[in-house]
């Protein structure tokens, strides 16, 4: 076992695996930006280290820097988290070269799966299917009309390296098709440093659906069932849920032929550490690869709250060689699950961030509820960063207690000084089709134009 490891990450997720560590009777090393001195994770930690200034180009994404906190605090593993540099192979390969394990998978399993052109040859090998799409990169816009001309409109054209949402365009004409693949080249390589974009069909009031892997050493892979992150605004994801109600209610086999497909790619893949495949769904239950995002993600709370198992725990436990103690037949689900993401955005502003100082805040409790966070009252939100502050998580043991359960969380929820998107959240647990289950990716663009607005403006 790990004597100490050292979080690479901050926010809710750093305190998240610090949890995880500690349980582990593993010792932990912080390290943090000059404005997040105050943060949490910080606090929480053994030891922690400044390493730099607020962007995260000076701080959390210097690998230099990361790597001299190691060999100071002489930690045996590095735990990424998610987002900076959980998914860059080169980080893993120095970790692994200066001997500190990386918690995660090899760097050789993240090239396998490295960009979304690469991961989508690779899904196709495995025989799951595709979007229909460009084979790929598309280098002109007479390769992309061409493209677009085989497959049909609507299409979206897509970033190699994209991620958080960014870097998507939906073209439903050839005039949007040119003008969405120069912006999209020039956006993937300011915000990636790769111009690389590919094409692919979109799937019309798609349903996101992913799969959450688990792979140890010796080759054995189980998924942990399906989330459904359809709730979305800008590709970016809301609320999440599992069971999903599309796979309950009308594709019931789809959660076995789906966990048997992620399993095939990580196989493929030779992916080890935890994992998620993500999947398009459409209306008569047509799956279709999306990418595989290579750590821990966001959202992965449900799953444990469904299946009982600690996600970061096994990472460790992986990371350390140990084989998987699960079989897939030891994976049961039992009742539901809901997580809202409480960003500092103003709702009734277009969704602008809202940095800044908080005032007050009570966090709901109770049976069935879960809070992760790294803010309290007088903490100040940095302006570098993802807006996400928390995650509102509650259980219930069917979809019904949880949706009630998280009505009444949320509206426990007490944070003053800075906005936050919980009035959003109350107003889409009270929407009709929400409670029915019945949504697609397109739910919060309906409810924000489709003249439901006032369901928002009530509350206010
Ligand atoms: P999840 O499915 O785990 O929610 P997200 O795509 O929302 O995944 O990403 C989680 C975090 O990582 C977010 O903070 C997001 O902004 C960041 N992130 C993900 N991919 C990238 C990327 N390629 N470049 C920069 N940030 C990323
Ligand atoms: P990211 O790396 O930013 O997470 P993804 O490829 O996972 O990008 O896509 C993010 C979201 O964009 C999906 O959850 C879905 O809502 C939408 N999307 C992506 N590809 C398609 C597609 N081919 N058809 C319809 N929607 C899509
Ligand atoms: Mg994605």
């Amino acid at each position: 076992m790990f004597e100490k490891v050292l979080v690479a990450n901050r926010g809710e997720i750093a305190v998240r695996i610090i949890r995880a560590c500690k349980e582990l009777n593993i010792r932990t090393v912080a390290v943090y930006s000059e404005p997040d001195a105050n943060s949490m994770h910080v606090q929480l930690a053994d030891e922690a280290i400044c390493i730099g200034k607020g962007p995260s180009a000076d701080s959390y994404l210097r690998i230099d820097r990361l790597i001299s906190a190691a060999e100071i605090t002489d930690v045996d593993a590095i735990h990424p988290g998610y987002g900076f540099l959980s998914e860059n192979a080169h980080f893993a390969d120095v970790c692994e070269s200066c001997n500190i394990r990386f918690i995660g998978p090899s760097s050789k399993a993240m090239n396998a799966l490295q960009d979304k052109q690469v991961s989508r040859s690779l899904a196709k090998k495995a025989g799951v299917p595709l979007p229909p799409g460009s084979d790929g990169i598309i280098e002109t816009e007479q390769e992309a009309l061409a493209v677009a001309k085989r497959i049909g409109y609507p299409v979206m054209i897509k970033a190699v390296a994209g991620g958080g949402g960014r870097g998507m365009r939906v073209a439903h004409n050839d005039i949007s098709m040119i003008k969405g693949f120069y912006t999209c080249r020039a956006e993937a390589e300011k915000a990636f440093g790769n111009s690389g974009v590919y094409i692919e069909k979109y799937i019309e009031n798609p349903h996101h659906i992913e799969i959450q892997i688990l792979a140890d050493t010796k080759g054995n892979i189980i998924h942990l069932g399906e989330r459904d992150c359809s709730i979305q605004r800008r590709h970016q994801k809301l609320i999440e849920e599992t069971p999903s109600p599309l796979i309950e209610n009308k594709f019931k086999g789809l959660r076995k032929t789906m966990g048997k497909a992620a399993i095939k790619i990580a196989e493929l893949a030779s992916y080890t550490n935890a994992g998620t495949v993500e999947f398009i769904v459409d209306e008569q239950g047509n799956y279709y690869f999306l990418e595989v995002n290579k750590r821990i993600q966001v959202e992965h709370p449900i799953t444990e709250e469904v299946t009982g198992v600690d996600l970061v725990r096994q990472q460790i436990l992986i990371a350390t060689g140990e084989q998987l103690r699960l079989s897939q037949s030891d994976v049961a689900f039992k009742g539901h699950a809901i997580e809202c993401r409480i960003n500092a955005e103003d709702p009734f502003d277009n969704f602008r961030p809202s940095p800044g100082r908080i005032e007050m805040c009570y966090t709901p409790g109770g049976k069935g509820v879960r809070v992760d966070s790294h803010v309290y009252a007088g903490y100040t939100i940095p302006p570098h960063y993802d807006s996400m502050i928390g995650k509102l998580i509650t259980y219930g043991k069917d979809r019904r207690e949880a949706m009630e359960r998280m009505n009444r969380a949320l509206s426990e929820y007490m944070i003053t000084g800075v906005k936050t998107t919980i009035p959003f959240e109350q107003a889409i647990l009270q929407d009709p089709n929400f409670r029915r289950g019945v949504y697609s990716t397109n739910f919060v663009e309906e409810l924000l134009t489709g003249g439901r607005r006032e369901l928002i403006e009530d509350k206010a």
